[in-house]
């Protein structure tokens, strides 16, 4: 089985002095090695966390576009990402299909472009709060697995992170029994207080952290395994 996964998504937070700071934490903390950790920077400070960060702990970025280079305002490539030593991106995060619009088939082409470029990656899929009222969560979500699954070859390099989008930021969690929809998978919602009864339950393998990963307790959901 693959190691319990912790991914932390900082979002458009921080900045040099905070993230400094959280790294800083991160660095001195006993974190368990049965447990694999990767940061989701904001592009600007991919760089700054790669050097900073002690290389036990990955670094993602949180996006990235479907080619290698071109005139593509306002992108970066995996190329890029690769370059400046960070090994993972995150891709179809519900931000990033909801207010930026991605589609499946464009998170698609980046997932099998970012693999084909050797990167890491996170993979978001989750359902929206009208699509589960309207019971459709399960053609939603199988629809969005399909457009990532259709451009995996190798799953030894992604992480399937599933993120109800009705509990992301909203300090709501998915019950347990929310968070086993049939797929080993990740879930939204994750704090310090809650992450040892959602690490044990049989069908989670990882989280994928957003708010609580700005701050210390993200040491504890590491360590929420062991
Ligand atoms: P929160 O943990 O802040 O709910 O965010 C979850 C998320 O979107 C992680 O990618």
């Amino acid at each position: 089985p693959r190691k319990f996964f912790v991914g932390g998504n900082w979002k458009m937070n921080g900045d040099k002095k905070s993230l400094g700071e959280l790294i800083h934490t991160l660095n001195g903390a006993k974190l368990s090695a049965d447990t694999e950790v990767v940061c989701g920077a904001p592009s600007i400070y991919l760089d700054f966390a790669r050097q900073k960060l002690d290389a036990k702990i990955g670094v993602a970025a949180q996006n990235c576009y479907k080619v290698p280079k071109g005139a593509f305002t306002g992108e970066i490539s995996p190329a890029m990402i690769k370059d400046i030593g960070a090994a993972w991106v995150i891709l179809g995060h519900s931000e990033r299909r909801h207010v930026f619009g991605e589609s499946d088939e464009l998170i698609g082409q980046k997932v099998a472009h970012a693999l084909a470029e050797g990167l890491g990656v996170i993979a978001c899929i989750g359902e929206k709060l009208d699509e589960r009222e309207a019971g459709i969560t399960e053609k939603v979500v199988f629809e969005q697995t399909k457009a990532i699954a259709d451009n995996v070859k190798d799953w030894s390099k992604v992480v399937l992170a599933y993120e109800p989008v009705w509990a992301i930021g909203t300090g709501k969690t998915a019950t347990p029994q929310q968070v086993l929809v049939s797929l080993k998978m990740e879930q939204g919602s994750v704090t310090g207080a809650n992450c040892k009864e959602l690490a044990s339950q049989h069908d989670v393998d990882g989280f994928l952290v957003g708010g609580a990963s700005l701050k210390p307790e993200f040491v504890d959901i590491i360590n929420a395994k062991h």
